[in-house]
């Protein structure tokens, strides 16, 4: 199965792609995981990106796509994947597609979380407040300034992505403001598989 997660940051992907992995013994892609990896480690990449990330602004669509095409070559990926955080924007999609095209494969499912705006910004900041109570490291662009700027890249740059692959007839939609036994049984049921 090769599925692509959509939706705004705070709508449960991670949650909801880590479910599905464990569910279909595939690859979970995401790419704010691997740039996060990248930037703690101090790779060249994680340098190059390390500023626009921490800022909630989105890593040039070359350097992701090139980092996620590479990756979905492994031989892990071979039995399925989900892309979670990729693709971002149109660019993105189109340099996906390109890509999958030359492998001689296709997606099999697109699904989206949808979760309101103000929903979105209250889970974040709750995120926050539980991480600083439990002493636990927010993370650099979870504060709820930076988490503004990355929900406006959402709205500019992601949602558009959405209608591209409504328009190829491959979009699910979902609703994300369940709890996230309820999600996960509706993201089974999009996949044909409940
Ligand atoms: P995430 O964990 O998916 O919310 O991603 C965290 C951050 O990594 C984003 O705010 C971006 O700065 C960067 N990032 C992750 N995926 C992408 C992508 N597909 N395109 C551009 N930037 C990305």
């Amino acid at each position: 199965m090769r599925l692509v997660l959509l939706g705004a940051p705070g709508s449960g992907k991670g949650t909801q792609a880590e479910r599905i992995v464990g569910w279909l013994r595939i690859a979970h892609l995401s790419t704010g995981h691997i740039l996060r990896e990248a930037i703690s480690s101090g790779t060249p990449i994680g340098l190059s990106v390390q500023a626009v990330v921490e800022s909630g602004g989105l890593v040039p669509d070359e350097v992701v796509s090139s980092i996620v095409l590479e990756r979905l070559a492994d031989p892990s990926c071979q039995s399925g994947y989900v892309l979670d955080g990729f693709p971002r924007t149109i660019g993105q999609a189109q340099a996906l597609d390109a890509g999958l095209m030359q492998m001689g494969q296709e997606l099999d499912h697109v699904v989206e979380l949808v979760v309101s705006p103000d929903i979105l910004i209250e889970r974040i900041v709750r995120r926050a407040d539980q991480a600083r109570a439990m002493g636990i490291p927010i993370r650099a662009d979870d504060n709820p300034a930076t988490f503004k700027k990355r929900l406006d890249a959402y709205l500019a740059e992601t949602a558009p992505v959405s209608d591209y692959y409504r328009n190829r007839g491959k979009l699910r939609l979902v609703d994300g403001m369940q709890d996230p036994d309820a999600v996960a049984r509706e993201v089974l049921r999009a996949l044909g598989k409940s």
